[in-house]
C-alpha cells in the first residue's frame, strides 16, 4: 500500500519544482516554501546584488541568483529539460541550441503552469529553522519554522522535508597573501551582472570554470586588460589568440599595497579589480540536526547517494547536490526516487548499510586522490549515477545519446573555444537523437 505524507519542500527552483511535481504525483501533500516572490531560483535574473560584493560578510543582504545578464546555458537545450518534459523550441522564443537564461526561466514557468505547481508554493516565505522533534511518533516529526513577508514567524509540522534550496549563492573565496592591504576592488562572480563597471580597468580573474570563461570575455569588451589566473601549473603567461586584451597566467602568488598582483609564473601586473570565479559553498543555515548532518570542506554528509542522511531516512532528503553533471536530469531522477521512497514503493537499505556505502564512497575518493571538497562532483560518472537512480525507481535507463552529448559539451567548455556555443554541430546531434528515438520505437 502506498503511503501519503505531509511534505515540506524548501525552494522553488529547478529542484523544488521537480520535487513538487513528483511528490504530488505519488500522492503526497506538498507545501513549497520559497523565500523570494518568484519561482525559478537561479534562473530568475535579478539586477540587484549582495550588499558585500565579495559575499563574505555574514550580515550582508543576500540576493539568491548568480546569473549575469549575458548568460547563455553551457549545455545544449536537449540537456536542459526534464526526462519526460523536454526543453521545447518556443515559437518566437530564443531558439539557439544554447539559449539565454530568459528562455530557461520561461521553460520553468511553463512547467509550473502545466503541472499546477504555483498553487503549492508559499512565496516570500523563508524557512529559518528545520528541526526534528524528538519523542514524537515517526510521523509529524519535523518542525518547519518560516518567516513571511511581514516578518511573522510560524511553525508547522511535517512528516518529511525535502531540501531544494540550491548551492550557488554562498561564495567560496581563496585566501591570497597580502589581500588585506591590497587597495583594489574585490568581487565574486555571484555579484557580477554587466561589464560596464569595469570599463577601462585592469581586472584579474581567478578561476578557470565556465563562469571565468564567460565573464572574462564579457568584461574584456570594455576593460583595459583582463588577466585570468588558474591553478593549473603547466600554464605559461600568454595572450589569448583572438583577444587583444586577455592574458592567461598561473595562480596569484601574492598581492601588495601598491596594487601589484604577482603570479606564480613570475609575471605581475598592477590591477584595479580582483575577480573571484572560485565557486560556491553548500550552506543550510536553517537546518538543526545536532551535527548529524554537517557541511565540512564542502562535503554535505553523511548522505546516501548524495540524497538521504541515513539517520533521518527517508524523512529528510536533499535534491540537487551533485555538481558537474546534467543537472536537470539528475535532479528529476532524484525527485522521482525520493517521492517513491516516501510513498513506500521503493525501499532504502538499512541505516547501517547506507553508512557503509557512504564510507566506501569516501574511501574510494581517498584512494583515487580526490579531495574532500569534490565529494559531490560526479564528473564522468553521472550516467552511472543517473542509471542507478532509474534502476532504483523502476524506470528505464536514460538514453545513451545524453551521455555522449554531455561529454561533447564538456569537451567544448574545457576546450575554451570562443563561440563554442554557436559552433555546435546541431544537425549531427539532431540526427543521433532521431535515430535513437526510431530505435526505441522499433524495440
Ligand atoms: C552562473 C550559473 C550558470 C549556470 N548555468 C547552468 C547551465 O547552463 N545549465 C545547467 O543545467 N545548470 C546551470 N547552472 C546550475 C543551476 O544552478 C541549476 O541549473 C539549477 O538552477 C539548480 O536548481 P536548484 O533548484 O537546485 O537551486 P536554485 O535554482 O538555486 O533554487 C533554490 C531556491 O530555493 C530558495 N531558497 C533558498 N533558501 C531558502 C529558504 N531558507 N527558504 C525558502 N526558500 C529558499 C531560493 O530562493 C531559490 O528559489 C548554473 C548555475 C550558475 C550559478
Amino acid at each position: 500500500m502506498s503511503r501519503s505524507l505531509k511534505t515540506a519542500v524548501i525552494g522553488a527552483g529547478v529542484a523544488g519544482l521537480a520535487a513538487a511535481r513528483e511528490l504530488r504525483r505519488e500522492g503526497h501533500e506538498v507545501t513549497v516554501f520559497e523565500k523570494t516572490d518568484h519561482l525559478g531560483g537561479t534562473w530568475s535574473y535579478e539586477p540587484r546584488t549582495d550588499s558585500d560584493p565579495v559575499g563574505v560578510d555574514p550580515t550582508r543582504e543576500t540576493i539568491h541568483t548568480s546569473l549575469y545578464f549575458s548568460l547563455r546555458t553551457n549545455l545544449p537545450r536537449q540537456l536542459m529539460g526534464f526526462l519526460d518534459y523536454p526543453f521545447p523550441d518556443r515559437e518566437k522564443g530564443d531558439l539557439r541550441t544554447f539559449p539565454g537564461h530568459e528562455e530557461v526561466l520561461w521553460f520553468l514557468m511553463k512547467f509550473a503552469e502545466e503541472f499546477g505547481l504555483r498553487e503549492l508554493i508559499r512565496f516570500e516565505t523563508e524557512v529559518v529553522r528545520v528541526e526534528r522533534v524528538e519523542g514524537m511518533s515517526e510521523s509529524e516529526s519535523w518542525v518547519v519554522e518560516s518567516r513571511n513577508r511581514d516578518s511573522l514567524l510560524s511553525r508547522e509540522s511535517f512528516e518529511a522535508v525535502v531540501v531544494c534550496s540550491g548551492h550557488f549563492t554562498q561564495p567560496r573565496v581563496p585566501t591570497i597573501p597580502g589581500i588585506e592591504k591590497w587597495p583594489g576592488y574585490q568581487i565574486h562572480s555571484h555579484n557580477y551582472r554587466v561589464p560596464e563597471p569595469f570599463r577601462g580597468q585592469v581586472v584579474v580573474i581567478i578561476g578557470f570554470g565556465a563562469s571565468a570563461f564567460d565573464i572574462s570575455r564579457d568584461i574584456a569588451r570594455v576593460a583595459k586588460e583582463v588577466h585570468i589566473a588558474t591553478r593549473s601549473s603547466d600554464v605559461r603567461v600568454i595572450k589569448l589568440a583572438n583577444h587583444g586584451n586577455i592574458w592567461q597566467h598561473t595562480m596569484v602568488k601574492c598581492v601588495s599595497e601598491d596594487s601589484l598582483v604577482e603570479f606564480v609564473d613570475g609575471s605581475s601586473v598592477y590591477a584595479d579589480v580582483m575577480f573571484y570565479c572560485t565557486g560556491y559553498r553548500y550552506h543550510y543555515p536553517f537546518l538543526e540536526t545536532n551535527g548529524v548532518v554537517s557541511v565540512e570542506d564542502n562535503r554535505v554528509g553523511p548522505l546516501y547517494k548524495h540524497v538521504f542522511p541515513p539517520a533521518f531516512s527517508p524523512w529528510l532528503s536533499f535534491i540537487g547536490i551533485p555538481e558537474k553533471d546534467i543537472i536537470f536530469q539528475t535532479t528529476d531522477l532524484q525527485c522521482k526516487w525520493v517521492a517513491r521512497v516516501l510513498s513506500g514503493k521503493v525501499l532504502l537499505p538499512t541505516e547501517e548499510e547506507m553508512m557503509t556505502s557512504i564510507e566506501e564512497y569516501y574511501q574510494q575518493m581517498d584512494k583515487n586522490g580526490i579531495p574532500k571538497h569534490l565529494t559531490h562532483h560526479l564528473h564522468f560518472k553521472e550516467m552511472g549515477y543517473s542509471n542507478w537512480l532509474t534502476a532504483e525507481s523502476g524506470l528505464p535507463p536514460v538514453e545513451d545519446w545524453r551521455e555522449e552529448m554531455y561529454v561533447e559539451s564538456l569537451r567544448n567548455i574545457n576546450g575554451m573555444q570562443d563561440n563554442y556555443r554557436d559552433q555546435w554541430d546541431d544537425a549531427h546531434w539532431k540526427e543521433i537523437i532521431r535515430d535513437a528515438s526510431l530505435r526505441k520505437n522499433v524495440i
